[in-house]
């Protein structure tokens, strides 16, 4: 056993989703990403004197629909607390955060790693306000702030301590990502910082029960750095450790340039941020009635859409979870397989030809110009024994994506379509017969291999166009 089998890693982390609502929080101002430095900013969201904040019920909405997704419990008596502290991209002083009633609570996520499945519980998850940005690298000598984001609102999903690998941390993030997207509350987009990842790590001995001294590596802002910053950070911590060191409670931040993490602050003791009640919001109560309407408005989750496509469309569990990657995809393949029976084959266009295109012009499949339909009409062209796969893939499929022509039409058109007829199909097979008499001979004494040999030859003599089931029948019939 090595050194790092020694220890124990135990991650916590702390997922921060901005919600796509159109306005803030607390007020009108656009929510929008980017914009015109310090123009969403209204008094509301500079907390200027005698202005009153009022509660976003869309974002409340957002926040219950991700716990529900979670199968977290709901808080039904909620209140915003300020967190208080100073801070130049902090303009009111205080944070609107919620304290001791989270409005989910508990809950879990399922991720697969190479060592199977697993549920990652959560703590909770809580509604809160962005602060705004400041910008070092504008000016020499200053920084500067732009208020745009303060306000924003933001969901902070918080995990227990349950990790144990960067690569379930990757997962996780991962799934947090996909289902934020899937139902709709956060873009996930995570170089725009839609979404960011804390992730707090120790470790210990195995076996012992006690948790290890923490670290808290801030704002990771791809997936990729969130498991590099966490293995540096064990790696850190193990070498610290075997030298008889200990291992002191700090912030980090991660360096993408080296992928090492360095030291913000010492974290001694906890922060006192003199949480109280805020006197400007009421409190609120949801009904049970908001709550079930909530939940009848959620879309079918990944995971329950990965079991019945595997259940009742007879997928591979590796295929289901491709179309489960991306809620448009999927829906993508649902209306196609409304169409077509061929639910495998529908998978291999979706995961083949269409998401190369898609890569290579930097596409969404929302933007796909090929219609459900007539997706299903070109898999049951190839089905019927009319074209092959690779010519549909190659000659027909860039034409319909053109314009709405049908497959059929295009085939047509091209000359493409396979010769099934047997009296064309016999006068190339003869002639391929004929090219090559001593391999016709050696077929005849039982090296029925050679038949792949002839199909090839009667495919080139075609270019193509000979049906390749109804030459083999011809071959096999003329050769014996
Ligand atoms: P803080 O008050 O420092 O924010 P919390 O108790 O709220 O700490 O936990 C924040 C996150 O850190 C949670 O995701 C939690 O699971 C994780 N965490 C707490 N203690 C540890 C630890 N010793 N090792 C790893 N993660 C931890
Ligand atoms: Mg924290």
């Amino acid at each position: 056993m090595g050194i790092s089998g020694k220890y124990e890693v135990v991650i916590g982390l702390e997922v921060h989703a901005q919600l796509q609502t159109e306005s803030k929080l607390f007020c009108g101002d656009s929510a929008a990403f980017g914009g015109t430095p310090n123009t969403h900013i209204s008094a509301i969201t500079m907390g200027h004197p005698g202005t009153l904040p009022k509660t976003n019920k869309k974002a409340v909405e957002y926040a219950i629909k991700m716990g529900i997704a979670c199968r977290c419990e709901i808080e039904k008596d909620n209140y915003f607390a300020r967190k208080n502290y100073f801070y130049p991209d902090l303009p009111k002083g205080y944070q609107t955060s919620q304290h001791t009633t989270p409005i989910c609570k508990g809950g879990w996520v399922t991720i697969t790693t190479s060592e199977g499945t697993r549920d990652i519980e959560l703590n909770r998850i809580h509604l809160e306000e962005d602060a705004g940005k400041s910008i070092h690298d504008w000016e020499e000598a200053y920084t500067c702030i732009d208020l745009n984001r303060a306000g924003v609102p933001l969901i902070e999903i918080v995990t227990e301590p349950c990790l144990h690998s960067s690569e379930e941390a990757y997962q996780y993030v991962t799934e947090i990502r996909k289902l934020v997207q899937w139902i709709g509350v956060c873009d996930g987009n995570m170089e725009e910082g839609s979404l960011r990842c804390d992730a707090n790590v120790s470790i210990r001995l195995k076996g012992e029960k006690k948790l290890g001294t923490k670290v808290e590596v801030k704002n990771l802002n791809s997936i990729r750095n969130v498991k590099k910053a966490i293995d540096y950070e064990v790696e850190r911590m193990i070498a610290i450790v075997e030298k008889g060191g200990t291992i002191t409670q700090q912030t980090r931040s991660f360096n993408a340039d080296n992928d090492t993490t360095f030291s913000m602050r010492d974290k001694e003791e906890a922060n006192d941020y003199r949480y109280f009640a805020c006197p400007d919001l009421a409190p609120f109560h949801l009904t049970d009635e908001f709550i079930n309407t909530i939940k009848a408005g959620l879309p079918t989750l990944p995971n329950q859409l990965s079991a019945t496509y595997q259940q009742d469309f007879g997928l591979s569990a590796y295929d289901a979870a491709q179309l489960c990657d991306e809620k448009a995809t999927a829906d993508y393949f649902n209306e196609t397989a409304k169409e077509s029976k061929h639910y495998k084959a529908i998978v291999n266009w979706i995961t083949g030809p269409i998401k190369q295109y898609l890569n290579d012009s930097g596409l969404a499949i929302g933007q796909l110009k090929l219609s459900a339909t007539t997706l299903a009409a070109l898999i049951q062209l190839i089905d019927d024994g009319k074209v092959n796969f690779s010519v549909a893939a190659t000659k027909i499929f860039p034409v319909l994506l053109q314009g709405d022509k049908q497959p059929m039409q295009v085939a047509e058109e091209l000359n493409l379509l396979q010769v099934s007829n047997s009296n064309e199909l016999e006068a190339w097979v003869d002639e391929a017969i004929a090219k090559m008499p001593d391999k016709a001979a050696e077929y005849k004494k039982g090296k029925k291999g050679l038949i792949g040999l002839f199909v090839g030859e009667v495919k080139k003599l075609s270019k193509g166009k000979a049906d390749p089931k109804v030459v083999t029948e011809l071959l096999q019939q003329k050769l014996n």
